[in-house]
């Protein structure tokens, strides 16, 4: 049997923070006791919040905390060709479709909708896509793409999970509510998800699902945050025939009001920590690890 393979991948958008540190030394420690591999991924789709001088911060950061990992880091902006050819095979599937909605007509149809009932939101708490675009016909898609208009690439959830059929997941670790050993995906929860849009050719759900398959990660150890998330990762995992990785969501960090950190929160960045004199032995024991 090949060696177990890790990865830490964080965005570079901001700082990392004690979560960070969290993720990444329980990475590097899973692997390293199961004489696994231990890689590094920049997750950069997103060009209008990723900036370079956080990826070098990222490399800084890991190595005070003294983790090494395997070069070359995979930056996903990159490898947009690989994300757009599974966009292609997705579609070829009939498993897609473009949706024209800007934001602000999503939100009025969600309004429109509450003001009868309920409307369902996904885990992250964003409301489901509540448009009509999936039943379009395709001379009229073909018509507004070509016409310039901007668009979001969807999964079209039901036919995707018809494919599919019933999905679960291997956890090793503990969902929000103490989820555990096999777990039955839930990618309805998400509804429509989108999957590219016209710019990008990717989404977060895509790429990691394509990378975590073309790094041969064979654990994923991340917070649980990102619980729900795999309910998605298995769905594309099925449809572009693509092995699952094992699964271990951890505990999270919470601020003192008992919120999730954030990247902007200086109290808990390591650069702040480093320079108030905290030591990596300091930031094992304050992230409890
Ligand atoms: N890039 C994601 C983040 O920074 C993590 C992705 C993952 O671990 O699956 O939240």
């Amino acid at each position: 049997m090949s060696a177990p393979v890790f990865r830490f991948a964080p965005s570079p958008n901001g700082h990392l923070h004690l979560g960070h540190a969290l993720s990444a030394i329980l990475n590097f420690d899973m692997a390293r006791s199961a004489g696994g591999r231990f890689l590094l991924r920049i997750e950069d789709i997103d060009a209008t919040r990723c900036r370079p001088e956080y990826v070098t911060a990222i490399y800084e950061d890991l190595t005070w905390l003294g983790l090494e990992w395997e070069h070359p880091v995979r930056r996903q902006s990159e490898h947009l060709d690989e994300y757009r050819a599974a966009l292609a095979k997705l579609d070829a599937q009939r498993l897609t479709f473009p949706s024209f909605e800007s934001r602000a007509e999503i939100a009025h149809l969600v309004a429109d909708r509450e003001s009868h009932a309920r409307w369902p939101r996904d885990p992250d708490g964003a409301p489901l896509y509540p448009g009509t675009a999936r039943g379009m016909a395709a001379d009229e898609r073909e018509a507004r793409i070509a016409g310039g208009r901007p668009y979001a690439l969807r999964l079209d959830i039901d036919k995707a999970m018809e494919w599919a059929g019933p999905l679960t997941w291997s956890e090793t670790g503990e969902g929000p509510r103490g989820e555990r050993g096999e777990v039955a995906a839930d990618p309805a929860a998400w509804g429509d998800v989108i999957l590219g849009r016209k710019e990008t050719p990717t989404s977060y759900h895509l790429s990691v699902a394509i990378d975590d398959a073309l790094q041969g990660v064979t654990h994923v150890v991340r917070g649980q945050d990102l619980f729900w998330s795999t309910s998605v990762h298995r769905l594309l995992q099925a449809l572009l025939d693509l092995p699952a990785p094992v699964y271990h969501h951890h505990r999270l960090i919470l601020d003192a009001g008992g919120r999730k950190l954030s990247k902007s929160d200086h109290a808990t960045g390591l650069r702040e920590l480093r320079a108030n004199g905290i030591t990596p032995a300091n930031i094992r024991e304050l992230a409890g690890v």
